[in-house]
């Protein structure tokens, strides 16, 4: 029985409607890239949202990601091809076996977070999956790529109670070069890793009898960061990512869905709230003024900080490469050395010391002065 409540809930002002993938950035920019603008997908949506065509239209002149450095872009690219590949309904998905495995709520929780640690996550937790999570319809296919659902197709998720968040850390060598092409290894890293996770584990626990999903960079039926919150991964920032005790915002995730009874975590509560409100370090440093430096404010029924996804996207399009200057300026993303344990361990506690402990990250590094891309890379 789980009495605590995650954090966020205290910012719920209103109902939260499910988001629709379509809406999604990088779904919108598949309209362009992929499906091209006599058809049908981009015709309807562009209709219904006039105000965004232009923006889209535009990036899509731009350099494409990881475009810019010939030789070193196949590094990247071999890692988002076999992320493509596990992408597909078969991959993420499947029936059952036809008989069930019995274990107590307690004992499955054990094997599903074990099995997940074992497979390559660097963090796990289980809680419940909130249909308010669950994305209402498709909408990132890679422009209908074979083997994945269409785009628009209804997303319906309710036969599953259960989710199971993982998190996978980011190399941090190669993200403190941000933003440069190192980010963007250091990304298709964690996410082909975290994509291949999911689907083994999600196919584990069908071998067990039971309904699973993998949800991965190509394919997710769920918001991942609320999901992960939920499962006890960390808190919501400023940043608009999920921000966790022992890698800040140096982690990316994937979810496994299931009707399989599993033991929940509890959500942490780490005081990233107010941690946040005195910080604003990402806000200061963000190149494109994408992280609000104020208050938070009313998004679909949440009070949150918002990140302007417009500014965020089209500066890593100026820039040819994923940024991630947020998560590499973070005080929370460091090494896990027994001083910044110790940090974190301080940080999490709610209290006047936080804005101490932000001034003097800003004291002792300075500006963001991104590191010397390694010797393998142009
Ligand atoms: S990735 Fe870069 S541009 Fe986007 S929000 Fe973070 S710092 Fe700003
Ligand atoms: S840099 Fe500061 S304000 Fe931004 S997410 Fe990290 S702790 Fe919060």
């Amino acid at each position: 029985m789980i009495d605590k409540k995650p954090t966020y809930e205290g910012d719920i002002r209103g109902k939260i409607e499910r988001f629709d993938e379509r809406d999604m950035i990088f779904a919108r920019q598949d309209l362009v890239r992929y499906f091209g603008e006599d058809s049908p997908q981009f015709q309807r949506y562009f209709e219904a949202h006039p105000e965004l065509k232009e923006f889209h239209i535009n990036l899509s002149k731009k350099t494409p990601l990881g475009g810019i450095n010939l030789s070193d872009s196949p590094m990247f690219k071999a890692q988002f091809k076999i992320i493509d590949l596990i992408g597909s309904e078969e991959m993420v998905d499947g029936q059952p076996a036809l008989k069930r495995i019995s274990f107590s709520p307690k004992r499955a929780a054990l094997k599903v977070k074990e099995t997940a640690l074992l497979y390559g996550a660097d963090i796990v937790g289980i809680g419940p999956l909130k249909q308010e999570w669950t994305y209402s319809h498709v909408g990132a296919t890679g422009g209908d790529q074979a083997g994945y659902q269409p785009w628009g197709t209804l997303i319906d998720l309710s036969r599953h109670s259960h989710a199971v968040a993982m998190g996978f850390r980011m190399d941090l060598d190669l993200l403190s070069s941000a933003p440069s092409f190192p980010t963007m290894l250091a990304s298709a890293q964690a996410y082909s890793i975290s994509a291949w996770t999911a689907v083994r584990l999600a196919d584990y626990i069908r071998q067990l009898g039971y309904e699973a999903r993998a949800h991965h960079f190509s394919n997710y039926q769920v918001l991942a960061v609320p999901a992960a919150v939920d499962c006890g991964l960390g808190e919501l920032s400023r940043a608009g990512y999920l921000l966790t005790k022992k890698f800040g915002l140096g982690v990316r995730l994937s979810v496994v869905t299931t009707d399989l009874p599993m033991e929940h975590d509890e959500p942490v509560d780490i005081s990233v709230g107010s941690f946040c409100e005195q910080c604003m370090i990402c806000a200061d440093e963000c190149p494109s003024s994408a992280i609000p430096g104020g208050e938070k404010s009313l998004h679909d029924g949440l009070l949150k900080w918002k990140l302007d996804e417009k500014k965020c996207y089209a500066y890593w399009h100026v820039n040819g490469t994923d940024c991630g200057i947020c998560m590499a300026v973070c005080p929370w993303t460091k090494p896990s050395t027994p001083f910044h344990k110790m940090s974190a361990q301080i940080a999490s506690i709610k209290g006047p010391h936080q804005r101490f402990m932000a001034w003097a990250e800003r004291a002792v590094y300075g500006k963001h002065k991104p590191k010397r891309n390694p010797k393998f890379i142009e």
